[in-house]
């Protein structure tokens, strides 16, 4: 993994400050979150795989503006960048005490018949893999303090399923008994573990969309408007937050009611 981080970019003064961890932080719901996060109070690394532009004008913006943020990257698809991306948070700011599970990847939409086994494996690998991967690395040092929130992102399509998105459904479905499992093995260390299921969310996760899809997906909304990123960080910064304090194994649906 190259490591092009450096603590001459850090911002504001590290001491006393939470650390939180947002994977695929560069960009839409995850830079919402690490916005969130760090106005906040916390340390906050943006990890990020390709969107490193992104990724590095927000650290700027942010310890620019007095806060406190690092960008890192890392695949979170495979285990030993996870890994070092803990690692990193470790140095740079001390043991996490947040990690949000936001990277992932969808496929334009299709019949299972047309998805390819090797589509599958990779949207599995990152949004379950990645999530599982992330999870395996944080948790020593969560326990060890006896101390942590973990916040996953599912989806909507995740709780109900989605037609024509059965690889992106049964990832984010397996994102969601990760959530469940992990919540009863760690509950007794102290930390927990809750997910978050976004509906239609504006972002370019679905900029394949033309506007009337979109238009028309926000009308079936009972809330009749798409989602914005800011809609998902709040709800993922509660559930971090002390306010979630007997919060744990829970889906969260951010979706307007529902489609
Ligand atoms: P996005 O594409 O802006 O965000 C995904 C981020 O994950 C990107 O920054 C991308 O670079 C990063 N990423 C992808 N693979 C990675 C990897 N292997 N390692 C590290 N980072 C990686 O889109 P978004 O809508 O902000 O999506 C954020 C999360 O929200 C995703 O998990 C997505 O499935 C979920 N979600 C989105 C919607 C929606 O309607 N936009 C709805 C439900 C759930």
């Amino acid at each position: 993994m190259q490591d092009n981080t450096d603590n001459t970019r850090l911002g504001g003064t590290t001491l006393h400050r939470p650390a939180a961890i947002i994977t695929g932080g560069g960009t839409g719901i995850g830079a919402a979150c690490v916005r969130r996060f760090a106005r906040e109070g916390y340390s906050v690394v943006i990890n990020y795989r390709r969107s490193k532009a992104a990724a590095l004008a927000l650290e700027r913006e942010l310890n620019k503006a007095g806060q406190c943020a690092l960008a890192v990257k890392a695949d979170v698809s495979v285990p030993e960048q996870a890994e070092a991306l803990i690692a990193r948070c470790v140095e740079a700011f001390g043991a996490p005490e947040v990690l949000v599970n936001n990277a992932g990847i969808s496929l334009p939409q299709k019949l299972i018949t047309e998805t390819e086994p090797r589509e599958f494996d990779r949207v599995m690998r990152v949004n379950a893999g990645g999530t599982y991967n992330c999870c395996r690395a944080v948790l020593p040092h969560m326990i060890r303090r006896h101390s942590g929130a973990i916040v996953n992102i599912s989806s909507i399509w995740g709780v109900s399923g989605g037609s024509c998105e059965t690889a992106y459904s049964a990832s984010k479905g397996a994102i969601i008994a990760l959530t469940k499992a992990l919540a009863k093995e760690v509950g007794p260390s102290g930390i927990r573990v809750n997910c978050v299921a976004p509906g239609v969310i504006d972002t370019r996760m679905n900029s394949a969309l033309d506007a009337e899809t979109l238009a028309g997906l926000a009308d079936a909304a009972p809330l009749c408007r798409l989602g914005t990123p800011e809609d998902v960080a709040d709800a993922v910064y509660y559930l971090a937050s002390a306010n979630a304090a007997f919060i744990t194994g829970q889906v969260l649906g951010v979706d307007g009611g529902g489609i």
